[in-house]
């Protein structure tokens, strides 16, 4: 038996075994041996997830000893990494190759297969997550096989595994699409909200990467934006130099790669809520969680953070099928988060808002069903790919089943 923790600490469970593969063949003797004594499966990535989908009393797979690029091409401007890789180690191999990823979030800790496991992503409206980045890959089955699968290649399962919380199979490899090599000029901005709000739409469109952080104890905006840019690159960016809660909260300017200026440290831990809106519900559901705090739960100092995403046709993706704006709460992890975020729970299921599958939510099948517009065919490819519920713990039980 051993302890297993989540990053907030809001997730602990003792597997029987927790085991590190370092191959395809390693994984699938995992699943069948596990599965000739029905026993439950899961893998993790870091831990970084809110909600217990990488809990088991069973047998827990971690792939830290299926890390790195396996190859690039420059020219069609693609690698495959294995799914154990975290994203924070991909940065300098592939710059070295002259390559780099899309977009990313606000951390790089994660491994690229949990990031992609539950639809990581940043911002920007022309942008998906790192999901949508993804062409390609290779997972062990419940039945031991290793299945590869792309948009030429089973595009039902492609579409389904690319956001599947490790309920399909343990990705092995990721074959990654990427951009050239590029520079990002990030300035971060203290405002007074109404500026914010009633430049957001044209902010939005003009910037290739843009949000905000409201903060409740001042009631104003840090603004985020990030563009590509010749310029170069200011002294030392530090990775990670967030401040504070770790959250946009101090006023800067710097030139980096991306890779350097995407990623913010999170030195406080906390515990979070996420839901996707449609892009036009995006500031009236913002405004709502704003009074909320404001009237009923003014103890919160934690930010709310807006961002936005382009739709994708990934079947659970949180912007499947619609232009999304992503509304994040966040309640110190040694304080009780229950009640706020029970109740922006309600104002955000009001707002036809999906939850991001990594964060806290307390939504079960039947609520989600009507929120995806291709959620039967990811439950059938689920029924297809594991009809014994190998990979299912109770959490995904209650997401698929119940
Ligand atoms: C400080 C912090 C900042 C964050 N910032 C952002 C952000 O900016 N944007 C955002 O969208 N989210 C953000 N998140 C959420 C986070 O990115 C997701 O929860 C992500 O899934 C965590 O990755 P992980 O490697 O820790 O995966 P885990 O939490 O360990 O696992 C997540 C899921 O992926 C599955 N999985 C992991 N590896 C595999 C594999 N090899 N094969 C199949 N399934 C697998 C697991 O079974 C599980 O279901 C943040 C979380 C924290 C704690």
């Amino acid at each position: 038996m051993a302890d297993w923790s989540n990053w907030s600490g809001s997730v602990k469970c003792q597997p029987r075994e927790v085991l590190f593969p370092t191959s395809d063949g390693e994984v699938a003797t995992i699943v069948r041996r596990a599965a000739a004594s029905q026993q439950v499966v899961r893998v993790a990535g870091t831990g970084h997830s809110f909600m217990p989908l990488c809990a088991t009393d069973d047998v827990l797979i971690s792939l830290d000893s299926l890390r790195g690029v396996q190859w690039a091409d420059t020219v069609r401007r693609t690698a495959a990494v294995h799914a154990g890789t975290k994203i924070h180690e991909l940065g300098a191999p592939l710059a070295k190759r002259g390559l780099a990823l899309e977009n990313q979030g606000d951390i790089d800790r994660q491994a690229i297969a949990g990031a992609v496991s539950t639809g990581t992503h940043g911002t920007g409206p022309t942008l998906g997550s790192i999901s949508t980045q993804v062409v390609g890959l290779q997972m062990v089955t419940a039945t031991g096989d290793v299945v590869d699968c792309s948009a030429e290649s089973d595009s039902e399962l492609f579409a389904a595994a690319r956001v599947s919380l490790g309920s399909l199979g343990v990705i092995t490899s990721l074959r990654l699409r990427l951009l050239p090599l590029y520079r990002l000029h990030e300035q971060v901005r203290r405002e007074p909200l109404e500026h914010c709000l009633a430049t957001l739409d044209e902010r939005t469109h003009a910037n290739r990467h843009f949000e905000f952080f409201w903060y409740p104890t001042d009631d104003c905006a840090f603004t985020k934006t990030l563009n590509p840019t010749e310029l170069p690159a200011t002294p030392e960016p530090e990775e990670g130099d967030g401040q504070g809660a770790g959250l946009a909260s101090a006023e800067r300017d710097r030139v980096g790669e991306s890779w350097q200026i995407f990623p913010t440290a999170r030195e406080n831990r906390f515990n979070e809520m996420e839901y996707s809106v449609p892009a036009e519900r995006g500031v009236e559901c913002f405004l709502q969680i704003r009074d909320l705090m404001q009237r009923k739960h003014s103890s919160v100092t934690w930010p709310i953070e807006f961002r936005t995403q382009a739709a994708d046709d990934i079947f659970l993706s949180n912007a499947s099928g619609r232009a999304t704006v992503a509304i994040s709460i966040h309640q110190g992890a040694e304080l009780r988060h229950q009640e706020f975020f029970a109740d922006a729970e309600a104002i955000f299921r009001r707002q036809q808002g999906r939850p991001h599958w990594g964060k806290m939510h307390s939504l079960a099948a039947r609520d989600l069903a009507e929120l995806y517009p291709h959620w039967q065919r990811f439950l059938a490819v689920r029924r297809r790919l594991d009809p014994a519920g190998r990979f299912l713990n109770p959490l995904l039980r209650r997401l698929f089943i119940d």
